[in-house]
């Protein structure tokens, strides 16, 4: 498998001087199966990047886009995805049920008129959608299984398996759940966070990568609990538990600037060292391709 970055931020694009290393694109990632299919993950403003660069390889597509979920910082990329006004290709949206809409509704929806000229019935490549629950599918000739996530929005984390055994994992805008099942301090309603947080735990299980919202730092976080974001350190303690060999943290806070990223890492490696774990940590950066 090949995973390349093509945007890491969170919430809201963040372009500039200080964001230009690790990137300002909003979360998209392109996923490459040892047999060269492609899986599209996210369709923030990163998949307008890495629409052109399909372009400049004349490259016909016919792939799925999984959605995390439908905020817009993960679908605003797709009205300007070129390769979906080219006839010919064809994409799958799949991802989150909601309540009361389905995926297609939310999709149609965000380019009605009064936000975009060109409705998404209106472009030219054939594009379907297929809500997704928790379960277990084959796409691309990968194992995927999916997992709700703690976000403010119904939000699916996906596991790949190869067939080689290598195990990606994608989560982002999530946070560790905690108690909002009874009062402060009750067993029963403690113990239902736990076993949530245990679920995760073993879904990013040996994974060879792991992608995971790690938006804030243990300080920023302790202000934001309940925003459905992760701090590095349970990044880090969800990882060691789950023996991940290389964890990534992304969806970048939009005020994170460059050298602020390079500290968190250099914090993240001394934590790890003092926990005496060698799991590799790393944050994602636009335009860097993974191979497992
Ligand atoms: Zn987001
Ligand atoms: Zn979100």
């Amino acid at each position: 498998m090949k995973i390349t970055f093509w945007g890491t931020r969170g919430s809201v694009p963040s372009p500039g001087p200080k964001t230009v290393r690790y990137g300002g694109n909003t979360t998209c990632i392109e996923l490459r199966t040892d047999e060269n299919k492609l899986i599209v993950l996210d369709g923030g403003t990163g998949l307008r990047v890495f629409g052109d660069a399909c372009l400049a390889r004349k490259e016909k597509l016919d792939c799925s886009i999984l959605l995390s979920h439908t905020h817009w910082d993960h679908i605003c990329g797709f009205p300007f995805f070129v390769p979906a006004y080219i006839p010919g290709n064809a994409f799958t949206f799949k991802g989150p049920v909601h309540y009361e809409q389905s995926l297609k509704d939310v999709m149609v929806g965000h380019t009605q008129y009064a936000y975009f000229p060109v409705r998404v019935e209106d472009m030219a490549a054939n594009i379907q959608y297929v809500d997704l629950k928790e379960g277990t599918f084959e796409e691309a000739g990968l194992k995927v299984v999916t997992r709700y996530l703690n976000h403010p929005v119904l939000c699916l984390g996906y596991r790949f398996e190869s067939p080689r055994g290598k195990i990606f994992c994608f989560g982002t805008d999530t946070e560790p759940f905690y108690n909002v099942f009874g009062s402060e301090g009750d067993p029963d309603a403690e113990n239902i966070a736990e076993d949530l947080n245990t679920r995760i735990v073993d879904f990013v299980r040996d994974a060879d990568l792991c992608v995971w919202d790690g938006q804030y730092t243990p300080d920023e976080y302790k202000m934001k609990q309940g925003w459905g974001h992760t701090s590095t350190v349970q990044c880090m303690e969800m990882g060691i538990k789950a023996n991940v060999k290389h964890f990534c943290y992304t969806h970048h806070d939009p005020n994170r600037t460059d050298d602020q990223l390079d500290k968190i890492l250099e914090d993240s490696r001394q934590y790890l060292k003092e926990r005496g774990s060698s799991m590799k940590i790393g944050a994602a950066t636009e335009g860097v391709t993974i191979e497992l």
